[in-house]
């Protein structure tokens, strides 16, 4: 970084704009903590093409929709947002954390990181995203309720999919696209005993209809199947480089270690979303981001005052509150005038 790098202090960073991240700015701000969101763009949300599962959102709102919303929110309230990758952190001598971005540095009390993580993708030819290729059995199963489906991959993780999704529909495909199964036997069992086509030839060829949705695919046998769509499993890489150079703890799959808050091993950093355990959904990762935006605000506000500190500083005096900071002030007021006052 050179020394003209513009360099922005903050009580609160989040690293990540997707939902998780977004909620624990959107706490950060309005409970009263100088926020900014430094994002990179893309993410898992902004690849959805409907929202579902989302109480109050409808299913006709686009991920990139829902996530524009969430900004232009969280501008109203006073939260920075910048439009940059962070590319390295450390912490300072003065319990600081300082992240290096492409654009500027930044300084912060306490660090949110919410980069998620990225489905790995399959060979082409492909479906399109949304349009008949998924990632996320929990949001779109229920499209698929009584039509032909396939789960592409060679994995364990594929094969249990594969059987789950026979609570949803009788045509079930498992894909193996000419890889060698890695499955148990235990789970060759399983899927002897389901109703389970398992293809070993690779796709060839994608057909799909006027609307963009998938009608088939084509084999290298030369044969065409049917399908109404199904889902990709070959696993996820995690955006953990960060919390690996911060010293995070991080689990074996790739995910890093929270607690029910959100906190991570180290002091003062907090992860959210899908870079940590547990299901990858928009409504947990918007409580997530929740319970972590609490969290900091419990440990950065200034009132009332910790008794050693009021031993050490005396009352607090009536100029030294509201403990808010002047812009934030003047956001709130400007958005809660009622009546014109
Ligand atoms: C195709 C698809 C459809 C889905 N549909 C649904 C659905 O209908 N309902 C549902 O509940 N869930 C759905 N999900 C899951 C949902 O999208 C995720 O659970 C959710 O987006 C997780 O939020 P997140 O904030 O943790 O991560 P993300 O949304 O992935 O956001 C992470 C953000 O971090 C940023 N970032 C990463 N590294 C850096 C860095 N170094 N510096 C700055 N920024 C960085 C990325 O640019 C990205 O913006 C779907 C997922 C996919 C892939």
């Amino acid at each position: 970084m050179s020394d003209e790098t513009p360099r922005h202090e903050y009580d609160v960073v989040v690293i990540g704009g997707g939902p998780a991240g977004m909620t624990a700015a959107l706490y950060g701000t309005r409970l009263g903590h100088k926020t900014a969101v430094v994002n990179s763009g893309g993410g898992r949300a902004a690849m959805m093409q409907e929202v579902h599962n989302l109480l109050g959102v409808t299913e006709d709102t686009s991920g990139m929709e829902f996530l524009s919303v969430g900004r232009e929110q969280l501008e109203e309230y006073g939260c920075d947002l910048h439009r940059d990758r962070v590319q390295s952190c450390s912490a300072t001598d003065d319990d600081t954390i300082r992240l290096a971005g492409n654009e500027a540095e930044y300084d912060a009390k306490r660090v949110v990181l919410a980069t998620g993580f990225n489905d790995v993708r399959p060979d082409p030819p492909l479906p399109r995203t949304g349009r008949g290729l998924h990632y996320c059995l929990h949001c779109d199963a229920h499209m698929f309720v009584d039509k032909s489906v396939y789960v592409m991959g060679h994995s364990e993780s594929a094969a249990h999919v594969a059987g789950i999704m026979l609570n949803f529909t009788d045509e079930v495909d498992l894909l193996l696209r000419g890889d060698d199964p890695t499955w148990s036997e235990e789970t060759a069992d399983m899927l002897d005993r389901h109703p389970i086509d398992v293809i070993d030839e690779d796709v060839s060829g994608v057909q799909n209809g006027e609307d963009g949705w998938l009608k088939a695919l084509e084999f290298e046998d030369g044969t065409v199947r049917e399908y109404k769509g199904g889902f990709a499993m070959y696993g996820a890489e995690y955006n953990n480089g960060l919390a690996r150079e911060l010293g995070c703890d991080i689990n074996d799959d790739g995910t890093v270690v929270v607690d029910d808050h959100g906190r991570t091993s180290v002091d003062g950093i907090y992860a959210v979303g899908d870079m940590t355990p547990g299901h990858n959904q928009l409504p947990v990762a918007l409580g997530q981001g929740a319970k972590a935006g609490i969290d900091i605000h419990f440990q950065l506000r200034d009132f009332p005052r910790d008794p050693d500190l009021l031993a050490e500083q005396g009352d607090v005096r009536s100029d030294e509150v509201p403990g808010i900071p002047d812009e934030l002030l003047e956001q709130a007021v400007d958005f809660h005038t009622y009546g014109g006052e």
